[in-house]
């Protein structure tokens, strides 16, 4: 079999239900792959049990199949690959890439979420530490679909950055660039919150040799305060007997054409027609909240 030319893949963290911006970013991969008969995967990303809510991957599940979506081979939990994780932050250590950083929460405050490189060189053991990826002191910057250029100083605007926390967790950025690139992941369609970790996904990808996907991010719904609805705002979880018709403010939120009588399909189908009828260039760069009551 011939590796497809595009591979998608949603990939929910279960801290909370899916909530309306999920479904965007849910939906927003699922076109783009379906509409070029390509793979969707899907991925829980349950690196952080503490912070997981009890039948949040249940749920996530659940409401993803009773909105009709079908992904492509078994759900992948990060769970499974902690082996994988630890044994690329030994290489990472071992090569000097990485360090231990003993920083307290209290001395980092004021440095505005800038690493300011304190444990760089001071070689602390690795027990009871954070570990910390050396950045370049280089731009990166990622050709987004909808977001257009995008530029980061990775010195200068994040530092340093945590690949494994202190408690013996790993970071997102970490488990996330490497099973992109396990699972063959071509194109990251995602929520625009996540347009400031690209960067540092894109050094990463550089330092491990691993091909760079394309890059999407769709709008979140911008609150009147500047807040995005999310889970920190506990923007309700999606209703399981409405599919068709959050589907349906999804793709306006999207920006794509409705069939004549949507309301009245069974989500399946509206799926499939938004797929034959997906133009990724009618997606807006942002979307606020006063928009959003419109969809
Ligand atoms: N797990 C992340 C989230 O739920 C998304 C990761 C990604 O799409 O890169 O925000
Ligand atoms: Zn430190």
């Amino acid at each position: 079999m011939n590796t497809p030319a595009y591979i998608g893949r949603f990939a929910p963290t279960p801290s909370g239900y899916l909530h309306f911006g999920s479904l965007v970013a849910a939906l927003a991969s699922y076109l783009d792959a379906r509409a070029v008969n390509g793979r969707w995967l899907l991925r829980m990303e349950d690196l952080d049990p503490p912070r997981e809510v009890a039948g949040a991957q249940d749920g996530i599940l659940r409401t993803l199949e009773s909105y009709g979506f079908e992904w492509d081979g078994k759900l992948v939990r990060q769970s499974s690959r902690h082996d994988e994780y630890a044994a690329l932050v030994e290489r990472l250590l071992s090569q000097g890439l990485a360090y231990a950083c003993t920083c307290s929460r209290k001395q980092l405050e004021g440095s505005q979420g800038i690493y300011p490189g304190t444990c760089r060189n001071l070689g602390h053991k690795i027990d009871n530490a954070a570990i910390r990826l050396r950045v370049p002191e280089l731009v990166y910057h990622v050709n987004d679909r909808v977001q257009g250029e995008y530029r980061q100083h990775l010195g200068r605007e994040v530092g340093d950055f945590v690949i494994r926390r202190r408690d013996g967790l790993y970071a997102y950025q970490l488990a996330v660039v490497l099973d992109d690139a396990w699972q063959g992941v071509t194109d990251v369609v995602r929520g625009a919150d996540l347009l400031d970790s690209t960067p540092r996904q894109l050094y990463l990808q550089e330092l491990l040799g691993l091909p760079q996907p394309r890059y999407m991010h769709v709008p979140l719904i911008i609150q009147p305060d500047g807040h995005k609805l999310g889970k920190s705002y506990r923007s309700p979880p999606l209703p399981a007997d409405q599919a068709t018709v959050q589907l349906i403010r999804a793709l306006c939120a999207l920006g794509q054409l409705l069939p004549e009588g949507a309301r009245y399909g069974q989500p399946g189908e509206l799926l499939q027609w938004a797929s034959q009828h997906w133009d990724a260039a009618r997606i807006p760069r942002s979307l606020t909240l006063a928009e959003a009551h419109l969809l």
